[in-house]
This record gives C-alpha cells, structure tokens and sequence, in this order.
C-alpha cells in the first residue's frame, strides 16, 4: 500500500520541496505548502500577507494561529481528499498538534511522516546556492542563521512527534536527486 497521506518534514536547504515535486507526480495528489502559501499571499498584498511578510523576511516563524487558519482551509478543499503532501507545515509541536485536530475532523490519519536529513554545512551551501540563482529574498546567509536555529529550536521535536506516533521515516537527503527521491517513494510504501 502506498501512504497519500503525506508530510515532508526536514531542516532549511534539505530538499522538501523538490521531492514533493516527484511524489505529485508520481503519485498525482497534490502538495500543500504553507511557505508558497504565504509567499503567494505576500506577493498579492492580502491581509495575511501583509502581516506575516516581517517574520518571512527575517527568517523568523509566522504565528501558529495563522499558519494553522491557512492549513485548515487548505486542507478542507475537495482535491485534498485523495491524499496531499504536506511540506512546511506543521513546524512546531503545536502545529503538529492543530493538524492532528484538522485531520480528526475530516476523518482521515497522516499515514507517514518522511524525514530527510543532511548535515548543516551541506544546507547551508545548498542554501546560498539558491539564493544566487533564485534571489529569494529570505536566502541570505544572516536569514539562512535564522532559520537554522528556528529549526531547531522548534521544528526538530517534531521528529520525536511522528516517531512515537509510528508513522515516522527518516531518509537522508545527500545524493542525487533521481536517488533520494527512490529512496522517498520506497519510505512511502508499506
Ligand atoms: P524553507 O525553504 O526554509 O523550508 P518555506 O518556503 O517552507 O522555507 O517557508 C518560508 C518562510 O515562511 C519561513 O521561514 C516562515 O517565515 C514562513 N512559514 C512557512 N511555513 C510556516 C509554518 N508552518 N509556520 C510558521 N511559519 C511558516
């Protein structure tokens, strides 16, 4: 059996985005990025934009009642009913948490949590690549110190989070990407 019921989870640079990539291909559910989101929402000058373009800038969380608001009504729209892939969201325990309600009240599990790992070096240079060639305005080396640290400190328990509700699988992110994203889609059967 396949898992559809997805969550990336993993630091700054580790490759979430790109592998949800192959698994909406793969597997034609589609991905739920709170940090597009957001970004999205900054560009089109929305209210939500304009409150949380501070914290996004400089690398810091957006508040959980609002990254929680915009995960709920996401996850209410029919696509989502096939399966999704989470990347970005939660990134704190009470996130996590929050989710587990949301999910409860729909009446579905998240059926696997895939983990990617690299050690900090290889994220940062990652990261300081992209911001030469993407410009995003939070890949500077000061932000990418920020964001590090914020991972850290609150996103890393998660990983004891989904370990201890059994649906936790960690792979490591170094390689080629044709390689990790074997090895995600092998973390997603079972
Ligand atoms: P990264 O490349 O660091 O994984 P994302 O694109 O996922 O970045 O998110 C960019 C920024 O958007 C974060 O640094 C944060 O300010 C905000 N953000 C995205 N998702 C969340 C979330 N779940 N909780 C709080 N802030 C978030």
């Amino acid at each position: 059996m396949t898992a559809t019921r997805l969550l990336l989870l993993g630091p700054p640079g580790v490759g979430k985005g790109t592998q949800a990539q192959r698994l909406i291909d793969e597997l034609s559910i589609p991905q739920i990025s709170t940090g597009e989101m957001l970004r999205a929402a900054v560009a089109a000058g929305t209210p939500i934009g304009e409150d949380t373009k501070g914290y996004m800038k400089r690398g810091e969380l957006v508040p959980d009642e609002v990254v929680i608001g915009v995960a709920r009504e996401r996850l209410g729209q029919s696509d989502v009913a096939g399966g999704f892939i989470l990347d970005g969201f939660p990134r704190t325990v009470a996130q996590a948490e929050a989710l587990d309600r949301i999910l409860g009240d729909l009446g579905v599990k998240l059926e696997r949590c895939v983990a990617l790992t690299a050690d900090e070096d290889e994220l940062v240079r990652r990261l300081l690549l992209r911001a030469e060639q993407q410009g995003r305005a939070d890949d500077n080396e000061e932000t990418i110190r920020t964001r590090m640290r914020v991972y850290h400190e609150q996103t890393a328990p998660l990983v004891a989070y989904y370990r201890e509700r059994g649906v936790l699988a960690e792979v490591d992110g170094v390689g080629e990407i044709d390689e990790i994203a074997a090895r995600v889609r092998g973390a997603t059967e079972g």
